[in-house]
């Protein structure tokens, strides 16, 4: 579609998704009508910057108000029939609802997404991504749809994913960038080539900044003799948004099915191509939860102009930065913050606490520092499994976490500097 018929199509589906929030929806209600403006007020994609813009905030709030879905939904329960949950990097884990349509929309376009990738009826797929609550899992019946041969594999042990990857032979595979050098190098290790004994020749990778890190991904492609292509996607909104085409000239965002605003950091106003901001997404077709100016506090930059493989759709040059301070751990979002309730919780620990993230083999290691009181006696090694359940259950990950005596942290007189990131090159 060319790009005037596209901004057409989506003004369209934008003023139709603004009424059903409006009416539908009295979290949007209000939202609009404390900002003064309502549905009618939009007449063109550039009144679009008139609405209220949301953050992840907002929706963990907003469900707390009215559990389980909150007043963002817009349409009655017994018409849900799917939710993901997202990690509970702020505290609460959320859910994202989708409608019966809703999920067909997302499901095809994932097979669109795939087949852009250069997937076909004819390739074999190992879905290797979180199965279980995780946005990213259904995206395999996107693949089913394009009529690939479909593995459920999702988060099962390494040494398990080889030997299917070795029996059946897939061609194509969906990970974590650093999980799909660990598996190559854990391969390597009990004497498999996956270059050569594996069929694999299309790597899909999303949750990490990894997949648009240029040196990442050769090497990556290098371990497996296999095409490495970068998707994006959201727990709030869907399981990849966005993916590479077979000319790896940035990810095609699906912008028939979303608005696609780059923001100035200080301005607040839209970007040019080319140029980094914070990237805003809208949602035009979701109706069981509209998603209207979601910030995403990923810092991007887009190009407009057709792409080779003849696609219109706006292509991503990858996520360079976060406007937060949230960290990616093995593809799960960790705010820092998330940890304070833990650790202030706990009457064993100080309250101190920093968060330290090494890359171990090309795997993500986080480890939680944390102090014990004067009072506090006996094996650090039992308070530290005590506060690492807590944790897991926090988080969605199982951090690292050591003990130390009280007055070992360094404390910080201004804003507590909390992050020892050691990891280089995290951002593109
Ligand atoms: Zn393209």
């Amino acid at each position: 579609m060319k790009r005037d018929e596209l901004e057409k199509f989506q003004f369209k589906h934008l003023k139709s998704i603004l009424d059903h929030a409006y009416n539908n929806s009295e979290f949007y209600r209000n939202s609009f009508r404390e900002a003064g403006v309502s549905p009618s007020d939009v007449n063109s994609l550039q009144d679009l910057s008139k609405l209220p813009t949301i953050v992840k905030d907002n929706i963990r709030k907003d469900q707390e108000s009215k559990p389980p879905l909150g007043k963002m939904t817009a349409v009655p329960e017994e018409e849900v029939v799917y939710i993901s949950v997202s990690s509970g990097s702020t505290g609460m884990p959320t859910a994202s609802p989708f409608t019966a349509q809703d999920f067909e929309d997302w499901m095809d376009y994932e097979a669109r997404l795939f087949y852009s990738s250069g997937m076909r009826s004819t390739d074999r797929y190992c879905h290797a991504l979180n199965m279980s609550l995780f946005v990213g899992g259904p995206c395999v019946l996107g693949a089913q749809k394009l009529g690939a041969l479909c593995i459920h594999a999702g988060t099962i042990p390494s040494e398990r994913l080889l030997r299917i990857m070795l029996q059946f032979q897939p061609t194509v595979t969906w990970t974590t960038p650093s999980y799909a050098w660990y598996l190559g190098e854990t391969a390597e290790k009990q004497g498999i080539d996956v270059a050569h004994d594996t069929a694999i020749n299309k790597i899909f990778v999303a949750g990490e900044p990894g997949g648009s890190i240029e040196a990442t991904k050769k090497r990556i492609e290098q371990l497996w003799d296999a095409d490495v292509y970068d998707y994006y996607g959201l727990s709030d909104i869907f399981g990849a948004c966005a993916g590479e085409c077979e000319e790896k000239a940035g990810l095609h965002f699906s912008e028939d099915h979303m608005i696609v605003e780059v923001l100035d950091l200080k301005t607040g106003e839209q970007v040019g191509e080319n140029e980094e901001g914070e990237m805003v997404l809208t949602t035009i077709k979701k109706r069981a939860r509209p998603m209207i100016r979601f910030r995403t506090g990923d810092i991007v930059s887009y190009e407009l102009d057709k792409c080779a493989c003849g696609r219109t759709h706006m292509r991503l040059k990858g996520v360079c930065g976060r406007t937060d301070d949230m960290l990616i751990i093995k593809g799960v979002n960790v705010l820092p913050s998330s940890v304070e309730p833990v650790v202030r919780g706990n009457k064993k620990l100080s309250g101190e606490y920093r968060l330290v993230v090494d890359r171990v083999d090309h795997l993500d290691v986080l480890t939680i520092e944390i102090e014990r009181t004067c009072d506090c006696k006996g094996d650090p090694k039992i308070l530290e499994r005590e506060v690492q359940r807590d944790l897991r259950a926090v988080l969605g990950i199982t951090p690292k976490v050591t003990v130390y005596e009280d007055g070992t942290l360094p404390r910080e007189t201004h804003k507590a500097k909390r992050i020892k990131d050691n990891r280089k090159n995290v951002w593109k």
